[in-house]
């Protein structure tokens, strides 16, 4: 595919070129960023007047996502359009592409939207996953076999950063816990055995070149993502071309456009069991601004684009560490900003904050990059800023 428009060119009406992105989310932000390094506009498409990447581009459309009118406008200024989340109506997505190149595709990210969906295409690449069973009527429910207790019943749809999961020991935990998440389709997974959690980052473009980030060895605490090291410190090489290999499979089965992760377990014994993915740039990956010459928002813009892809390198060692809003608030639950000035005086550090006016416990309002000569000292590094804001160590 040739590119689009190029960088920095004017379409006919002699308007800069503009790409597109649905959602308003730190994702769409920091791609954002990259767009316009490119001397690319931005035009984000979300229904949230402080939107964080509507403060940033050059312009938001402010209506609903599935709204005739604002996809035509969104169509109209773009000459390529991205998502930054993986709940956007896919049916938007079909829709623009009917005027437009939009990456990834409707029809790749509604695989991504639905956990049954999902499985279904990893079992297709020969990906395993953990066992499972779809419980979206009573006589699944029923049915469901005793083996994949102890389990995680999560809703096949709309769930992130551990939201909409229930850990069930017996079947009378899991009709209590179907019942709280109001019999909504779900998945019940089996409870598997975790030694750690790794993803992988891949770049796909429409004519069918692929390339990857290094395998990220991912620590999460309560559900949500905590600390990110790359190189993964932890895991052999044979399981990390392993990992890459099925994250691979996985985009050239979907066809697929843009960027994808795809998030893994490695399990006691030692196996790669995928857990699931996500049709954008990842939180994982954020590390890939500060520590690679190429970012996965980067990769995202040209693949979307038909600008070239290259391998991206790591130039550092790095730990990223996610900032939630819980780091706003003191131990009376008074509100505070934390220390940055202390923090920024750590060598090596790379601070984004999103821009969100708003803290909540939990709420995802920045990161922390640490990069560094050799993956001992990112770690120290971020176990020194973990102790100036309060976190526990890693
Ligand atoms: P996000 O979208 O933020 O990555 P999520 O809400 O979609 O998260 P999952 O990735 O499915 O949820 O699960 C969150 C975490 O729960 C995993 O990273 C892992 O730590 C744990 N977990 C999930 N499924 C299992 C399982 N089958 N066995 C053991 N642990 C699990
Ligand atoms: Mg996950």
């Amino acid at each position: 595919m040739s590119p689009v428009l190029l960088p920095g060119s004017v379409d006919q009406q002699g308007r800069p070129a503009a790409v597109g992105v649905m959602g308003g989310g730190q994702l769409g932000r920091m791609f954002v960023h990259a767009a316009q390094t490119l001397g690319f506009e931005v035009v984000v498409l979300d229904p949230d007047a402080n939107s964080p990447a509507g403060a940033a581009a050059q312009t938001q459309i402010q209506t609903a996502y599935l709204d005739a009118g604002g996809l035509a406008e969104l169509a109209r200024r773009c000459v390529a359009i991205t998502t930054e989340f993986e709940n956007v109506p896919a049916e938007a997505l079909k829709t623009l592409a009917q005027q437009r190149p939009v990456a990834p595709s409707g029809e790749a990210v509604a695989v991504c939207q639905d956990r049954a969906a999902e499985k279904a295409h990893f079992a297709g690449c020969g990906v395993p996953c953990a066992p499972y069973a779809v419980i979206a009527m009573a006589e699944q429910l029923a049915a469901v076999d005793e083996a994949l207790l102890p389990g995680i019943l999560k809703t096949a749809r709309l769930g992130y950063d551990g939201k909409g999961q229930v850990r069930v020991r017996s079947r009378a935990e899991l009709e209590q816990a179907w019942a709280e998440l109001k019999q909504a389709p779900c998945v019940l997974e089996q409870m598997l055995p975790l030694e750690r959690e790794i993803s992988v980052i891949v770049a796909r473009s429409a004519a069918g070149e692929i390339v990857h980030f290094p395998v990220q060895q991912n620590l999460h605490r309560d559900g949500i993502l905590a600390l990110t090291q790359v190189p993964a410190p932890d895991v052999s090489a044979a399981l990390q071309q392993e990992a890459v290999a099925c994250a691979r499979r996985i985009a050239e089965s979907l066809n697929y456009v843009g960027v994808l992760c795809v998030e893994f377990f490695v399990l006691r014994d030692g196996r790669l069991v995928a857990n699931e993915m996500a049709p954008r740039p990842h939180n994982s990956g954020h590390y890939s601004i500060d520590a690679c010459d190429l970012s996965q928002f980067d990769c995202q813009l040209r693949a979307m684009t038909g600008l070239p892809l290259v391998q991206p390198r790591l130039h550092s060692p790095c730990a990223m560490v996610n900032l939630l809003g819980d780091l706003w608030f003191d131990d009376q639950g008074r509100q505070r900003t934390p220390a940055w000035d202390q923090l920024l005086a750590l060598p090596g550090v790379h601070l984004h904050l999103y821009g969100k006016t708003e803290a909540r416990a939990g709420r995802k309002m920045g990161h922390l990059t640490l990069t560094a000569a050799t993956a001992e000292q990112a770690l120290a590094t971020a176990n020194r800023a973990a102790a100036l804001l309060g976190l526990p160590g890693f």
